[in-house]
């Protein structure tokens, strides 16, 4: 089997050093031959240095010469947010992984799809944002989507093809580090306690996406537009242990579930490998450290972010790009102390209030959405904070 040749979009945060460390560990399967980042220069160098891959793009152009200097070979560079959609089209490369925070990799991966690569996806932003135009632009180009969210990856697992026989998507979720916290005490809060995940070590943003439980409210809707299921047919149940990454109910009332350590490595080894699976040096479970598994009922009125994502997700239209905008706006906000953090919650369900979805949406349509929403979030919470 030849090595797939993979870019990495978001090669210098959480999951583009997993990347990394999978095209480590199985060098015979997966060649780099593109990185790209937003403004860590250094960072960038340092992975194209080991890695050497043929092009590296960074998006902040006033770091270009720092990149440049801190390059010990020569490889094609790319800058600005043209030179992401340039890197995400290489000609040689199979496989384009989505993994820039937050939804700047929307046009990058549609540029990947119209010239025919596989997409690779973490950033569970874009299809939240734009799933219907994602999804038909790669079956009109006869490309992949490939999971790369480790619930969706398992799902992805467990289906093996079989779509049309599902009854129920089940998404797993930690209830990451305010599962057990009584819900009087959210307004003392801090960003440093949300930043402590008690199971996965991830970059800040999805860190207190998995404390507000939004994470999972995106999670719902990226089912959606994954595996072409009905919002109603998607559900969450907490499960602390992290260890059952998801699982699908079938039509016959079987279940199946995919299990693994809570290692990012797992789900981007599957989706750059699929559809084979390749021996790696990753552990596997040890079923003697295992004491239990445990499965809870969310607290849906204390964590408002299910219900906030399943009406999104259900009325569709823009407002799911609303709604990952505000809740965009409202994080950053709450990292910055301007907002406690049931004002998260608070900022997204205003600014959903105040939106008038349109359905079926082009992108311009969408990406309006988003600005809208980022200025009416941004209002919002400047009168909280005030
Ligand atoms: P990080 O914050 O750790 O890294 C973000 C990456 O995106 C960095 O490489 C950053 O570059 C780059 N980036 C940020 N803004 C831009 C931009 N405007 N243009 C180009 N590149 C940009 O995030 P994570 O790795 O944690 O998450 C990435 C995506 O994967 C998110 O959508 C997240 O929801 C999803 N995901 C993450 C998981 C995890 O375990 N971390 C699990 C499942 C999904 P720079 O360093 O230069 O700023």
């Amino acid at each position: 089997m030849k090595r797939k040749r993979v870019v990495v979009l978001g090669a210098t945060g959480s999951i583009g050093e997993s990347a990394l460390k999978v095209a480590r560990d199985i060098p015979e399967r997966i060649e780099i031959v593109g990185l790209a980042a937003n403004t860590n220069a250094e960072k960038l160098a340092r992975a194209a240095n080991e890695v050497r891959p043929e092009a590296v793009c960074l998006v902040d152009e006033s770091k270009i010469e720092i990149l440049q200097k801190a390059l010990d070979y020569q490889p094609r560079i790319f800058a600005g947010e043209v030179g992401l959609r340039e890197i995400a089209c290489l000609t040689n490369t199979e496989m384009v992984l989505v993994a820039i925070v937050g939804t700047a990799g929307l046009r990058p991966a549609l540029a990947a799809i119209e010239t025919g690569k596989d997409l690779a996806v973490a950033s569970k932003e874009i299809l939240v944002m734009a799933g219907e135009i994602v999804m038909r632009e790669a079956r009109d180009n006869n490309v992949h989507v490939l999971p790369v969210d480790s619930e969706h990856n398992a799902i992805f697992q467990c289906l093996d093809g079989r779509l049309s026989e599902i009854r129920r998507i089940i998404l797993t979720a930690s209830g990451g580090p305010f599962r057990a916290i009584a819900a009087k005490d959210f307004a003392d809060l801090t960003p440093e306690q949300a930043l402590k995940h008690p199971t996965w070590n991830m970059g800040p943003k999805i860190t207190i996406d998995s404390a507000t439980l939004f994470n999972k409210g995106l999670e719902m809707i990226e089912a959606h537009w994954l595996f072409g299921v009905e919002m109603k047919q998607v559900e969450v149940v907490i499960h602390p242990q992290s260890i059952v990454h998801s699982l699908v109910e079938f039509t016959d009332g079987s279940t199946l579930a995919q299990l693994s350590y809570s290692d990012m490595c797992f789900p981007i080894q599957y989706a750059t490998t699929w559809p084979e699976r390749v021996p790696n040096r990753l552990p596997p479970l040890d079923f003697s450290r295992l004491s239990k598994l445990e499965f809870e009922v969310p607290r849906f009125e204390d964590f408002p972010a299910l219900n906030l994502a399943r009406r999104a997700g259900e009325t569709a239209g823009t407002l799911p790009a609303v709604m990952n905008a505000a809740n965009e706006v409202a994080v950053a906000a709450f990292l910055d102390r301007q907002i406690r953090f049931p004002q998260i919650w608070q900022t997204v369900e205003a600014v959903m209030e105040a939106h008038t979805s349109v359905a079926h949406p082009n992108l311009d349509t969408i990406l309006q959405a988003d600005q809208w929403a980022r200025e009416e979030g941004t209002r919002f919470v400047k009168a909280l904070h005030r």
